[in-house]
This record gives structure tokens, C-alpha cells and sequence, in this order.
């Protein structure tokens, strides 16, 4: 099946050899920054070769978070990079994997009729589905870049390969770019950069009928002339199509550092295409800004980030990404700092405190299930008593709630029903946090067009919500209407509301039918405030998003006061 993309698409498809976490997802990003500088509308996409439909169900400790689009999807945390890199919004188009493949093949398997009769293969069936998808669902972007998960030489990433090599025939070469992101290993002992697993890895690519056109070569150091040319001699390209790619000390250097060393020259060459100067000092200049304010502080603050999948920072990405889009706000540098929640479950008021001594701020991010929530339920009540700035997402929020119904509102028992139903005596609780039994009924399931049982019952993406004028997040959103990106099963039972806002939690942000508690916070303390939705995928670092901003600050003034 030839595929017919409009005429003006181009596409550059990102691949990855040697070994994995080169920052395929970071380069791929910059590459599309870079065009975008030069005037050109692109997007973004990745290609998951692992078998789940998609990444809803994968473990933050296996796979990193899950990043949820404005329409829904639960996809890989790359397309985040992308977002905050490019700013443009991504949508369920924009990541698939092999596991979605294979469902959408066998569910016109069964259908009967679409196949014909014809024995069902991996060639032609599966290539062709990779194909529509890379090709498919196209708004006259000037470039799709699409990122091919995975390393080369994995057996699962052979049909996307197989496929981009297909494009690639299809549509002409001369719309296409392959780009081969590598490693150059440094010896420490003969003090030389290696180039072999590079030359391996192309080599591998090769044998799949695939030339790359450019190498992005990770390194600690700069290339050496001789190396440079022994590897365009061995992987068959000009030197200048060797772009080094040095470790730096912010991902949002990278744009400029591929710049300078030919990145995007090379591209627009390949492609005989012009670039619009203007447009292009206006961007960089941007980023230089952003790159400056993370390397030039004028101050730190403290935050403790109070979760469960700590010792991974990728199941965080986007959290960490706002609060330092955050500090960027603040001209400071935020440090973070990560408290197990299950480490703090029993502590005494002492012992807490000692935790948490230096803090200027406190964020329990979102989570699922009972392992740690206690302590969560204690941070948030530690926050609110020593008026240090508190900030509760999703999990984080309805933990806040629990806490305030506890010991302000007299709810002694006050639990959530995704954990109370394991304990000894569940008809001892009270569930002021509920299942979301009305987006159960339609909705939730509506959002997601193809998902599992397990996801079909959450919230997901983007819903409006309305801000009450006179408070806090009125002032820091400065509109009364926003919309704002979900993935939660359970919600703050609106029933509650009378009794936590008569001992003083205001009820900020409702879904615009009134229904739904998003946003709660504590007028009487310095900064506490808790969000339903998850904020920290909305924010970039060219546009910090408010609530992070707003946070920070709190936590500014915190530090000037302890
Ligand atoms: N586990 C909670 C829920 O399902 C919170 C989810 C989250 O923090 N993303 O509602």
C-alpha cells in the first residue's frame, strides 16, 4: 500500500542504537524547536513498540509517567518534551504502539469483511497500519518528526522500522530524513572517544535497508577530527551530517547547542529549504532567556515532594519540568527534594518537623492506591498547622481533604473509597472521597475511544472549570473560566462541601455543572491549595503555568521568613 501524505509534508524519523535513554525524545523535540524557530509548523510522534494498547496501564516505576493529551490520551512522557519544547498541543494521533496496532488489526480481523479473506500479516497488514498512522490525521505541518521508541536491533522494533523504511520508498527519499541518535562511549583509559557500537549500531540499521542521513552522537566530549572522519567514512555520510551531542546541564540548552553544531543547517539544506531569520533570532533569543534564568538564580527554595515512586525521578517528569518552569518564574532555582510517604507514616510531631525543617513548600503530587497515604494524610496536616505553602494534585488534593475532614470538620472517619474498602472494618469509614460513579455512566467512557476496561472508568484529559472570582487561584488564574488536563477514578464527594467550608475550606474551582469539587484551598493560611487535575502538563518553560508560578513565590516568601 503506497501512502500519499499532502505534498508539502516532510518527515524525519528519530531513531536510537547502542543503548537506550540517549535522550532520543529530547533530540527529537529540539529538532522540531529548531524548525519551528525557522518558520515551519510541525508536530510531533512517536512510535512504542511494547505491547500495551497504551501507556495507562504501565507502572511509573517500569515506564515513567503517563502523560494525558487535552483529548484524553494516555501516552509516553516523551510527548510531553514535546509539548513543552514546541508548545504544540498533542493529541491521541500523536503516539501509538505496537499493542494498539495489533488491536485495531484484529478488530477488523473479526469484522470479516475488511480484510477480504486475506491471510493476516505482519507484511503487508501491520507495516500498513504503522504507515496510515505516521501519514494519518496530518493539519499542513511542514514537518512530522516522528520518534521510533526502543533501540535498533530490538525484535519489537523491527515492524515501525520496517514501516519508516516503507515512507520512506514511498513518498520519495527526498521528503524524507533519518536521523540516528548514538553513543560514543569515552575510555578513560586510552583517554579516546569510541566509535565502533556506533558504526555496529548504523551497520544494524543498514541491514534493515535504512541509510541514516545524520548521526546525533551523545558524548561527555568533544569529537575529535579524526574520529569524526573515520565515522562518516564507516556509517557512508559527509562529515557535517555528524552532529555532536555533548551532555549539558539543562534540556532546554539542547535547541541551541544542535544549532550550533549544524543541526538544523544541515536539515534545511537536505530538504533545499529556506529559513526565516527573524523568526528564528526572535525563538532562540527565548530560549537563551530560559537557559539563563536556570543557570543564573538569583535565589533557591526548598520544595519536599512528598510521593510514593520517589526513587524514580521519570514517573515525575512533568512535575519536575513545571516547578522548574516555576522557579523560572520566581528568577530561582527550585530544589527538590523527595520524601518517601511511607517513611513518614508514624512519626512523631517532632520527628516530622525535623523532616521537614529547611522546607519552604510542600507538594504531594497525584498517586494511586493506599501505600503511603497516611502519610500523605500527615503531611498535609503538618503543612496546614506550621503555615508553610501547601500544593495537593490529584492524589495530593483529595489527601488534603481527607486530612481537613479528619481534624477541622469533625468527620473523624473520613477515608476514600479507592482504600477503605481493604481495611478490617470498612462500614467504620466515611467516604468523603467517591467513585466517580456519573463518569462512569458515560462520559469518562466516551473520552476514550478505545480504551480498556481498567482506563474506560477514569477521567481523562481536558475539562473545563469555573473559578470562584474572589479567591485564591481567581487571582492567580485571573479569569474565572479554565481547562485544565484529568486522569482520576475518585473525586471529593460534593455532599461534603457544607461541612469542610463551614470550618474553612472554600470549594475555588467546580466543573462548570457544579457537581465536581476541582480546586479546594485555605484562605486563612499563607498558600494551600488543592487541584483535582494535573496542572504540571500544561506548563512550559516559556509560559509557566500560574499555579506553579504562584507556589513558588509562596515558597520564596517562606524562605525569607524561616
Ligand atoms: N488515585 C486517585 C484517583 O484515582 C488520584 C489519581 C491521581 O492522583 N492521578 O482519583
Amino acid at each position: 500500500m503506497e501512502i500519499t501524505p499532502p505534498r508539502n509534508t516532510r518527515f524525519i524519523f528519530v531513531t536510537g542504537g547502542v543503548v537506550s535513554s540517549l535522550g532520543k525524545g529530547v533530540t527529537a523535540a529540539s529538532i522540531g524547536t529548531l524548525l519551528q524557530a525557522h518558520g515551519y509548523k510541525v508536530r510531533l510522534r512517536k512510535l512504542d513498540p511494547y505491547l500495551n494498547v497504551d501507556a495507562g496501564t504501565l507502572s511509573p516505576f517500569e515506564h515513567g509517567e503517563v502523560y494525558v493529551t487535552d483529548d484524553g490520551a494516555e501516552t509516553d512522557l516523551d510527548l510531553g518534551h514535546y509539548e513543552r519544547f514546541t508548545g504544540v498541543t498533542a493529541t491521541r494521533n500523536d503516539n501509538i504502539t505496537s499493542g494498539r496496532i495489533y488491536q485495531n488489526i484484529i478488530t477488523k480481523e473479526r469484522q470479516g469483511d475488511v480484510f477480504n479473506g486475506a491471510t493476516v500479516q505482519v507484511v503487508p497488514h501491520v507495516i500498513n497500519e504503522i504507515k496510515l498512522f505516521i501519514t494519518g490525521n496530518l493539519d499542513e505541518e511542514d514537518f512530522i518528526i516522528c520518534e521510533i521508541g526502543g533501540t535498533v536491533g530490538d525484535i519489537e522494533s523491527l515492524p515501525f522500522l520496517e514501516a519508516i523504511r516503507q515512507v520512506g520508498n514511498d513518498i520519495r527519499r527526498a521528503r524524507c530524513l533519518f536521523v540516528h541518535v548514538t553513543l560514543l562511549p569515552y575510555i578513560t583509559a586510552a583517554d579516546e572517544l569510541k566509535t565502533k557500537p556506533s558504526q555496529h549500531s548504523v551497520k544494524e540499521i543498514l541491514s534493515l535497508g535504512i541509510q541514516p542521513d545524520m548521526l546525533v552522537c551523545r558524548t561527555e566530549h568533544d569529537i575529535p577530527a579524526r574520529q569524526k572522519r573515520k565515522l562518516a567514512l564507516f556509517c557512508n555520510m559527509p562529515e557535517n551530517r555528524l552532529i555532536s551531542a555533548k551532555d549539558l546541564d539543562t534540556i532546554y540548552a539542547s535547541p541551541e547547542a544542535l544549532s550550533k553544531e549544524g543541526l538544523d543547517r544541515e536539515i534545511l539544506d537536505y530538504f533545499a529549504l529556506g529559513s526565516n531569520q527573524d523568526s528564528y533570532n526572535r525563538v532562540m533569543g527565548k530560549w537563551q532567556k530560559i537557559v539563563t534564568a536556570i543557570r543564573e538564580p538569583g535565589g533557591v527554595v526548598n520544595i519536599a515532594c512528598v510521593g510514593k515512586y520517589i526513587e524514580l525521578s521519570d514517573a515525575y517528569k512533568s512535575l519536575i519540568a513545571a516547578l522548574e518552569h516555576g522557579g523560572i518564574a520566581n528568577g530561582v532555582k527550585v530544589n527538590i527534594i523527595w520524601v518517601d510517604s511511607e517513611s513518614i507514616e508514624n512519626l512523631s510531631a517532632d520527628k516530622l518537623r525535623n523532616k521537614f525543617i529547611d522546607m519552604h513548600g510542600i507538594l504531594v503530587p497525584g498517586g494511586f492506591g493506599d501505600r503511603g497515604s497516611e502519610g500523605k494524610i500527615a503531611t498535609a496536616k503538618f503543612a496546614r498547622e506550621q503555615n508553610i505553602p501547601y500544593f495537593g494534585i490529584c492524589f495530593g488534593m483529595q489527601m488534603a481533604v481527607i486530612e481537613f475532614a479528619r481534624h477541622k470538620a469533625g468527620i473523624k472517619n473520613a477515608h476514600s473509597m479507592e482504600f477503605m474498602f481493604d481495611l478490617p472494618n470498612p462500614q467504620d469509614y466515611v467516604p468523603i472521597i467517591t467513585h466517580m460513579t456519573q463518569w462512569q455512566k458515560g462520559e469518562a467512557v466516551e473520552t476514550r475511544k478505545a480504551g480498556s476496561d481498567w482506563g474506560g472508568t477514569m477521567r481523562l484529559g481536558a475539562y473545563a472549570c469555573m473559578l470562584k472570582k474572589e479567591s485564591l487561584v481567581g487571582g492567580i488564574y485571573g479569569h474565572n473560566e479554565i481547562s485544565e488536563r484529568h486522569r482520576h477514578r475518585y473525586e471529593v464527594d460534593i455532599a461534603y462541601r457544607e461541612p469542610l467550608e463551614q470550618a474553612g475550606m472554600v470549594f475555588s474551582g467546580l466543573s462548570p455543572d457544579g457537581k465536581l469539587p476541582e480546586i479546594i484551598e485555605l484562605p486563612s493560611h499563607s498558600w494551600f491549595v488543592g487541584v483535582q487535575f494535573h496542572p504540571e502538563l500544561q506548563s512550559r518553560p516559556s509560559r509557566p503555568h500560574p499555579l506553579f508560578a504562584s507556589f513558588v513565590k509562596a515558597a520564596l516568601k517562606q524562605s525569607r521568613i524561616v
